[in-house]
């Protein structure tokens, strides 16, 4: 491309994302593509030569964007949402462009210094510690995963030498992530040595059983490594007791990692910082910018008090990685099992900067506001019910017609295109997960995909009545 060439389609698909952003309702949130169908709309193989960038927009255009399921969309309730506002999207932008790899210090002093600054900015809206070290990597699963491995390095650090040991066991509630087990595989800790310790009529950790279970393993001659804590569990956003599990673990000289992926945003707000209250007893926290502080994915923050821990684990100097100022420096790459890094602290620094703390504070406040609003039409409504406390900005619910029925109500809700929804199951009950937290979503989007749960809901009641009566 030549600059001039670049210039144009940079204009062109800037126009494009610019009206995206004003008439994004227009479109379906969830694609009705059919597998199969985008790669047979692909050419099979790369072209000989290169295309113009025109033809390659307008494939985008019509061939992906119809496929794809906009996270970025006010109406996206499933999962927990992932925002990508305009200052980010330039974030990224430059990002691609300067392309600088943040490996260690030398290789781009910047990315380092704004890493380490942005996530200072960060621990004081949080209220942590100023001794939490802060680093970035993509996602929460990777944030679990370089946790218990600084856990397992305190309590064992034989294992980086000699390899793993049978007898280290880690701890989390029956309500945690996939992604502590998945990290406790792969580190060699096995499924077996991953004890899911019952929760409470609030889906919180019962830390009676937690200490039970830790003083039984040592009994056994197990030695208990870490216990994982949650802010906002995925299913339902249960807040774990902090405070009590960090006595407990640390009665125990167990490593305790806090997952608040989704919920640790929340704690911006003074009114809600008591969920992260004892976070200070803690060695390490994974909050997800990517998923409730309006930064596109990925992007995600490991803080700890013992980052020498992180870095005993994991650091390993190959000669052509040193450079002069290493005594001087952090070198982020110390402190993971990824070399490359990339420039994620860019949007986060965008993001920051310009909704500032009372931008961010006010749409924290505003989703929550609004999950009370679906809860209250929820409790309206004599054929639903709520099947959990609203704690932070999701609401689960369901139809009291059966599980069956919530999961039909559901897919026929998502066809629609008109709203995205996501589903869980606890205790055998199948329920709808309709969690707020893009940064355009309003009160009238939330009334609005309402009035399309009840009505499909009544519809799908009363076709399930009529094939009853003729059947
Ligand atoms: N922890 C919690 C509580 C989550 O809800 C999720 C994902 O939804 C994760 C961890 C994993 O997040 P990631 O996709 O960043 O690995």
């Amino acid at each position: 491309m030549t600059p001039e060439e670049f210039r144009r389609g940079a204009q062109e698909h800037a126009d494009w994302i610019a009206s995206y952003f004003s008439q994004v309702r227009d479109h379906p949130v969830a694609s009705a593509a059919e597998p199969g169908s985008v790669r047979a709309a692909l050419a099979p193989a790369a072209p000989e030569d290169g295309e113009p960038i025109e033809a390659i927009f307008a494939d985008f255009q019509a061939k992906i964007f119809p496929a794809l399921t906009l996270w970025n969309h006010p109406r996206f309730f499933g999962y927990f949402p992932s925002s990508s506002p305009p200052p980010a999207v330039l974030a990224e932008f430059l990002a691609a462009a300067v392309n600088v790899n943040g490996m260690v210090w030398k290789s781009s002093p910047a990315a380092t210094e704004l890493e380490q600054t942005v996530l200072g900015w960060l621990r004081q809206w949080l209220a942590l510690p100023e001794s939490f070290f802060g680093i970035l990597y993509d996602t929460a699963s990777t944030g679990v995963l370089h946790a218990l491995a600084a856990a397992r390095q305190r309590v064992a650090p034989e294992c980086r030498t000699e390899g793993m040991r049978a007898d280290l066991t880690v701890y989390t509630s029956e309500q945690a992530h996939s992604s502590v087990e998945k990290a406790a595989i792969t580190l060699g800790f096995g499924q077996n040595n991953v004890r899911k310790i019952p929760v409470d009529a609030e889906f919180r950790m019962r830390t009676d059983l937690l200490d039970q279970t830790i003083a039984a393993d040592l009994r056994n001659g197990k030695r208990p490594c870490a216990v994982v804590a949650t802010v906002g569990t995925t299913s339902l956003t249960a807040i774990d007791p902090l405070r009590e599990i960090a006595a407990i673990a640390n009665r125990h000289g167990v490593w305790l990692h806090v997952d608040a992926a989704y919920g640790g945003s929340a704690a911006i707000l003074p009114e809600m910082r008591h969920i992260l209250d004892g976070i200070e007893q803690a060695h390490s926290l994974v909050l997800n910018p990517h998923k409730w502080l309006y930064v596109p994915s990925d992007c995600s923050v490991l803080y700890t008090r013992d980052p020498e821990a992180l870095r005993g684990a994991f650091s390993l100097i190959p000669e052509y990685l040193r450079t002069s100022e290493d005594d001087r420096v952090v070198n982020l790459m110390d402190y993971g099992f990824q070399l490359g890094r990339r420039f994620r602290s860019l949007k986060l620094w965008y993001v920051l900067r310009s909704f500032g703390r009372r931008g961010i504070m006010e749409r924290l406040r505003e989703a929550m506001r609004l999950a009370q609003v679906i809860k209250q039409l929820v409790e309206a409504e004599p054929e639903f019910e709520l099947c959990a406390p609203v704690t932070l900005s999701l609401v689960c619910f369901r139809h009291r017609g059966g599980n069956a029925f919530n999961e039909q109500l559901l897919a026929e809700i998502n066809a629609t295109g008109k709203a995205f929804l996501s589903h869980t199951i606890v205790g055998g009950k199948y329920m709808l997960r309709f969690a707020v937290g893009n940064f355009q979503t309003t009160e009238q989007d939330v009334r609005e995909t309402w009035d399309l749960i009840r009505k499909t809901a009544r519809l799908l009641a009363r076709s399930e009545a009529a094939a009853a009566l003729h059947g």
